[in-house]
């Protein structure tokens, strides 16, 4: 009975109800320095960056990292390069590979690496951005083992410093433990009886062990941002929270067992707040298998009242898939799959009925997380190509956010420039942008609310610099 009411109340608790933006007095005058800014890019990036920003709602951990930072622990950890890929590996080191720690002497071989393990410099060409952007996680994945709480440390510490008052960060949580454990079971069409299986092999296990895995990150990402003593970074006072990644590009069963887990996580330890799928959409299993994965979390939503949602969907366009699988992603994953918000929706208008879809989406309260450097990088999307003004006009809600920003040299302040300079957005809406990255977040109820408070307060201060 408790289970049924709480499932009734779902759906209410999960609707934001669009409210007025507030504003401030001081509101016209900072509309007005963007305005003069707008065509001065040293200033519109001073205005930007110290801008209260909300929440990083989009932000895969691994990719968020600065390949800089990679490099430097790949020559602390003992890591080797091969020569040609430069695809990193556990050490000591093979014929045809080198030390990354040479890297730090060699000038060369250090931007031949930042080069593989990221967009710098990359020029359209043999190889596209798509896949040079998705190539460097299988190259310079070996240098971040064991470096999650670094990775944490910096990327958060980022993100305070621009103005943020949140970060949702993607992490993969005990991948091998949840392969291994897949790997015996045989598929089923039958969600129920999946799940049984999945649960009688163990998966149970893995949430203390994942939960304890996160205990050290945190306490890692603590130590090195001095949290506690009083030269403490300001990341230490912004709540951090984590989506758990499940990898879409494997089999039905291990696909399955990751989401089991996710949301097992979820109804255990309130710091995993939310489940996504990653791994191009446009990947051989990602789209053979895309309505069968959506049917698996729609029947999973059902099964766990606890839990949020937010799915890659529509990271396509013409060209990078055949038109039927550019068709009814978005709408899959709202209608099927329950997906409380939406990551790229970047075909939106190559699907079935677009413009119902949109005022779906609207009626739905689904916001849309919105990369404009990623989308541009991988997509080739960009300016009025990007339907973000389109999903403004129908009134669905919106939130910037980084994607991987390490891989793509971007931060969020580029983005609220880029969605200045290339999609002509005013001050008001970059800041219902910025509420709605708190109002849409996956934090529970009270720390929302409170950190509404934070932001409401920082917008006071940005906006008293620019009295009318
Ligand atoms: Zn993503």
């Amino acid at each position: 009975m408790r289970r049924i009411a709480l499932l009734l109340l779902l759906p209410v608790l999960a609707l934001c109800a669009p409210v007025a933006t507030p504003a401030s007095a001081s509101e016209p005058g900072a509309a007005q320095a963007l305005r003069s800014a707008r065509g001065d890019t040293a200033r519109l990036r001073a205005f930007l960056w110290a801008m209260p920003k909300g929440g990083d709602l989009h932000n895969h951990l691994s990719g968020a990292v600065y390949a800089e930072s990679m490099v430097r622990w790949g020559a602390e950890g003992g890591v080797c390069v091969a020569l040609v890929t430069f695809t990193a590996s556990a050490g000591p080191c093979l014929p045809g590979q080198r030390p990354v720690a040479d890297a730090l002497t060699d000038n060369v071989l250090y931007n031949q690496l930042l080069a593989a393990w990221s967009m710098k410099g990359f020029r359209d060409g043999l190889e596209s951005g798509h896949d040079h952007f998705f190539a460097s996680f299988d190259k310079f994945g070996a240098t971040t083992s064991g470096r999650i709480g670094d990775e944490l440390a910096e990327v958060s510490s980022r993100a305070a410093a621009q103005n943020e008052q949140y970060l949702e960060t993607l992490i993969t949580p005990r991948f091998g433990d949840v392969s291994g454990l897949a790997q015996g079971l045989e598929w089923t069409d039958d969600l129920v009886e999946m799940r049984r299986r999945v649960l009688t092999a163990g998966i149970l296990d893995v949430v203390p062990r994942a939960s304890a895995d996160l205990d050290a990150v945190i306490a890692r990402q603590r130590a090195l941002l001095r949290c506690d003593t009083p030269t403490a970074d300001a990341a230490c006072a912004m709540p951090v929270r984590f989506d758990v990644q499940g990898l879409r590009a494997f089999p039905k069963a291990t696909v399955f067992a990751q989401m089991v887990l996710g949301f097992e996580l979820m109804a255990a330890d309130p710091r995993w707040v939310g489940f996504n799928l990653v791994q191009p959409e446009d990947g051989p299993v990602a789209l053979g298998d895309y309505a069968a994965q959506m049917r698996m979390l729609g029947f999973l939503r059902s099964v766990y009242p606890k839990g949020h949602l937010t799915l890659h969907a529509g990271e396509l366009t013409r060209g990078i898939a055949p038109p039927a699988d550019l068709r009814f992603h978005i709408r899959a994953a709202v209608e099927v799959a329950k997906a409380e918000r939406i990551g790229h929706g970047v075909d939106v208008t190559l699907e079935s009925d677009p413009i119902g879809l949109l005022r779906e989406l609207a009626r739905r309260h689904v916001l849309v997380e919105v990369p404009l450097t990623s989308n541009r990088q991988i997509l080739g999307v960009w300016g009025r190509a990007h339907p973000i003004g389109l999903y403004r006009r129908y009134g669905v809600p919106i939130a910037l956010a980084t994607d991987d920003e390490g891989v793509s040299r971007t931060d969020m302040t580029q983005q609220y420039e880029a969605a200045v300079t290339e999609q002509g957005f005013g001050y008001r809406a970059l800041k219902a942008m910025a509420i709605d990255s708190l109002r849409y977040s996956f934090l529970s109820d009270g720390d929302r609310a409170l950190a509404l408070r934070v932001q409401r307060a920082a917008f006071a201060r940005f906006e008293a610099r620019y009295p009318g």
